[in-house]
């Protein structure tokens, strides 16, 4: 890697325990189909020659330049409710860390083979999530949402056997710590309470430095891990993001949105929305993600137990409900184009119902909304007439612009606001799907390269990527997401 000199190893500096050394497979004609020239700025990352066979094998793992040794993180979790003792890195694998400008951020290779937490399996990633997750990471952080990010995608012709036979590829991965809730809960599971103290010092000297010098510092990075967390939730919720499996191994310690699969944004406003089509029971629908936040952080207290009361345990966990709530009414204020108030509240719950009960598309809808004309009323048809029960609109409408006038909101200035609040462009299946079939089946990657202008700068018009905006096509109702990748 041509900057992965540093000495500042974070995890790696860990003892052995947390980890077993890997060696990524060799993967059979790779070929570099995208690169994230942000995320490349972020580490430093020379990409001035990306035709460099050299830079593409170390893009996948080929080969590494001598002095990294990978490695893959070992961590448990509860998967859908219950717990399993032994998880870790099926098919990743940390190469080390960089710093650059004032901050760190450790490199992982996703899909570059077994490890020995792999259970089984190939250590491989499908072209199609691999996809998915480089395109996600990217929306997500030109959303503002916390998350990881996403440096390479490179393809192969490496078959990989899924329900049908399809390729592999690698995702550099690229965030400042892979650390998960599963990662304290292997070691408090096993007893190992010194390891379980020796990650959260770890985790509070690199990440939460201002609590070292606390002397409850470990009940503080609980509540700061409480506190992460509940703002990220609210993100997903006020954009419409289901991640589809949260389970505790797939959270991140530093409230990164991690581990893109079966994730899925709202098209129609559908709070029971499932996107993960093997949760039958909706266990991370959507509407259930704000509470299960609040139990896997349940998990997380409980396997820092040895280093804290109980007491202290439930007082960190206590303050979630009102974090989530003070962040989610803001970020939807804010869409609203409302100064954060109580009194927004109803109008903010009203909209939800009748945008459900209208199958009204989320996205869509609370982009057009900055054109609301608060004086009147006539101007509004176009937002009415989306509504099949119009009185329903006409009602909420009038609480809007009571709303809006006991602010003394300028209409202008409002759309302004709104409008870089409330993204044009996310990544709908639909549209990850045809990135999907044009690279895969046609080594057509010029859809991965438009999304990726387009998720990069989601609040900007993009007036040539109209269709983009549009509402999604009927066929899109269709895609079911699988968990297989
Ligand atoms: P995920 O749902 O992708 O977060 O995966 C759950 C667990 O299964 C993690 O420990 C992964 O590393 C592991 N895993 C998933 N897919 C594979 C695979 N193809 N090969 C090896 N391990 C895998
Ligand atoms: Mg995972």
């Amino acid at each position: 890697m041509n900057n992965l000199s540093s000495p500042s190893q974070q995890y790696l500096n860990l003892p052995n325990q947390f980890y077993s050394h890997v060696t990524p497979t060799p993967l059979i004609q790779p070929q570099l189909l995208h690169l994230n020239t942000a995320t490349a700025n972020l580490i430093n990352f020379d990409h001035s020659d990306d035709t460099n066979k050299q830079v593409l094998d170390h893009l996948c793992g080929n080969t590494l330049p001598n002095h990294i040794q990978p490695i893959a993180m070992v961590y448990a979790g509860h998967q859908f409710g219950h717990y399993v003792p032994q998880l870790g890195d099926g098919r990743a694998m940390l190469l080390g860390g960089v710093a650059h400008e004032g901050k760190y951020w450790e490199l992982q290779l996703k899909g570059a083979g077994p490890t020995p937490y792999s259970r089984n399996s190939d250590g491989r990633a499908v072209l199609r999530s691999s996809i998915r997750e480089y395109l996600c990471s990217a929306a997500m952080h030109g959303l503002g949402i916390p998350t990881t990010h996403a440096l390479s995608l490179v393809g192969s012709s490496q078959p990989v056997y899924r329900e049908t036979v399809e390729t592999a590829a690698v995702v550099m991965r690229v965030a400042p710590s892979f650390i998960r809730f599963g990662s304290f809960e292997y070691f408090f599971y096993r007893g190992q309470a010194d390891a379980v103290r020796t990650l959260a010092d770890h985790v509070i000297q690199h990440h939460y430095p201002e609590l070292e010098q606390q002397t409850n510092k470990y009940p503080a990075f609980l509540q700061q891990v409480v506190i992460s967390t509940a703002k990220l939730m609210a993100h997903w919720q006020a954009v419409g993001f289901a991640h589809g499996v949260m389970n505790t191994d797939n959270m991140s310690i530093l409230g990164l949105t991690l581990d893109y699969g079966p994730f899925g944004f709202l098209d129609e406003y559908n709070p029971g929305y499932i996107c993960n089509h093997t949760d039958q029971t909706g266990r991370y629908a959507f509407d259930q993600q704000p509470d299960i936040g609040a139990w896997n952080l349940t998990r997380l207290a409980q396997a820092l137990t040895p280093l804290m009361s109980m007491e202290e345990a439930k007082t960190a966990l206590a303050i979630y409900p009102a974090h989530f709530a003070s962040h989610y009414i803001n970020l939807m204020c804010a869409k609203l184009g409302v100064a954060a108030d109580k009194s927004a509240v109803p109008v903010i719950m009203q909209l939800l119902h009748i945008m459900q009960a209208n199958h009204i598309d989320y996205t869509l809808f609370m982009r057009q909304l900055a054109h609301f004309n608060s004086a009147t009323d006539a101007l509004n048809a176009p937002l009415r007439d989306l509504f099949i029960d119009r009185d329903a609109f006409e009602l909420w409408a009038h609480q809007y612009r009571a709303l809006l006038q006991a602010q003394h909101s300028i209409d202008s200035i409002r759309a302004e606001q709104m409008n870089r609040v409330n993204p044009k462009y996310i990544l709908r299946n639909y549209l990850a799907e045809n990135a999907i079939v044009a690279a895969r089946d046609h080594d057509d990657t010029s859809e991965i390269d438009k999304l990726m202008t387009l998720l990069q700068s989601p609040y900007d018009e993009h007036p040539e990527f109209e269709a983009y905006a549009a509402m999604p096509p009927d066929w899109a109702k269709h895609i079911s997401v699988s968990c297989s990748s």
